[in-house]
């Protein structure tokens, strides 16, 4: 494990919040760990860059990055935001954007309020993914629970069930499996033309065969 060394480096300050009182509190860009002034609490804000196998806890308002040669098999993960381009086998929690560059399969629960799954990546959830917005430009089967959009890019497949507010598949990305809809209004009215009222309906739609595996 290393310290990054900038991949997200910014000089700006950020707002960030204790893990235990959630009280929030300006810090600079630069800082690597500050004091809650409320709780005393320590809170790490250090980036952590995992390029062989890490098993620790981490918590901390920096970056986490898992590298291809990384494994990261901690059961407790929490960050700022997240890079995969190695192995995930433990849970990992980011307030921001986990970016999903690799294959395989991903045992552990996510959590984040974005996640981003690459073109190149072709991977396995095997628990539900608790996301606000999620993005697939890759391959991925799994259940995702989202409280805003999934969008489905061209060239992207999801295989699986999503609950969200709203999803959009763009031309030539594909989606099968269960889409349950709740709480919100439909992107894509013509996808469901007579559902664009219904509130948590369950429905099954099927916009295109699976595409071969390439
Ligand atoms: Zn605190």
């Amino acid at each position: 494990m290393q310290r990054f060394d900038g991949l997200w480096k910014s000089k700006r300050s950020n707002v960030i919040e204790c893990f235990d009182c959630q009280r929030k509190q300006e810090v600079s860009g630069a800082a690597t760990s500050t004091i809650c002034p409320s709780c005393s609490a320590h809170i790490d804000l250090s980036d952590y860059k995992i390029t062989t196998s890490f098993s620790r806890s981490i918590r901390t308002r920096g970056d986490v990055h898992v590298t291809t040669k990384g494994d990261l098999s901690s059961s407790s993960v929490r960050c700022r935001r997240a890079i995969i381009e190695g192995r995930l086998r433990g849970n990992l929690d980011s307030a921001g954007t986990i970016v999903i560059n690799t294959s395989g399969k991903i045992p552990g629960r996510l959590s984040a309020s974005e996640i981003v799954v690459e073109k190149r990546a072709e991977v396995q959830f095997f628990r539900r993914v608790r996301v606000s917005n999620m993005e697939i430009r890759g391959r991925m089967s799994g259940e995702i629970v989202a409280d805003g959009l999934v969008t489905i890019r061209k060239n992207g497949v999801l295989e699986g069930t999503v609950a969200a507010k709203s999803i959009n598949v763009e031309k030539g990305g594909v989606f099968s499996g269960q889409l349950i809809i709740g709480k919100g209004h439909l992107q894509q009215a013509e996808l469901l033309p007579s559902e664009t009222a219904a509130l948590s309906k369950e429905l099954s739609i099927g916009l295109a065969p699976p595409l071969p595996a390439t």
